[in-house]
C-alpha cells in the first residue's frame, strides 16, 4: 500500500449547484486532494470535507468521482485551468454515468480504457 501519496480528484455533479461562495457561479464539478481518497469520498458522501460537497449533499445531488491524478499534479494546477468540463470524462462523453442515482462511486477512468498497447502474448 502506498502511503502519503496525495491524490487529486475530480467529482462530477449530476446537476449543477449554486456556488455558496459566488451566487452568480454554478458549480458542476469539485476538485480536491486527499491522501486517503476512499475515506475522503466517504466524508463527502455524508456531507463533510468541503462546503461545496456539504451543499451538494444537502441538495440531494448525486455525484461520482470521475477522474484522479496521482502523478504529482496539484489541485491548484487543475483549478487554475478553470475548465473542469474539459477534464471530465463524463462531460466529454467518454464515460456513461449509470442511470441509477449514485453517490460517491468511482467510475472507470479513461486512462485505463484507452491503452493502445495492451496486447498480451497468450502463446507463452
Ligand atoms: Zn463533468
Amino acid at each position: 500500500m502506498k502511503k502519503h501519496t496525495t491524490v487529486v480528484y475530480l467529482i462530477h455533479f449530476s446537476s449543477k449547484l449554486g456556488n455558496p461562495d459566488n451566487p452568480r457561479g454554478q458549480a458542476g464539478h469539485y476538485v480536491g486532494q486527499a491522501v486517503d481518497l476512499a475515506a475522503r469520498l466517504e466524508r463527502h458522501r455524508i456531507g463533510n470535507g468541503s462546503a461545496i460537497m456539504a451543499a451538494v449533499a444537502r441538495a440531494g445531488i448525486s455525484w461520482v468521482c470521475v477522474r484522479t491524478w496521482e502523478d504529482g499534479t496539484s489541485e491548484q494546477e487543475i483549478k487554475a485551468q478553470k475548465n473542469a468540463p474539459r477534464l471530465c470524462p463524463v462531460c466529454r462523453g467518454e464515460v456513461q454515468l449509470p442511470a441509477a442515482r449514485v453517490v460517491g462511486k468511482r467510475v472507470p477512468m479513461i486512462e485505463r480504457k484507452v491503452q493502445m498497447d495492451n496486447r498480451h502474448a497468450p502463446g507463452r
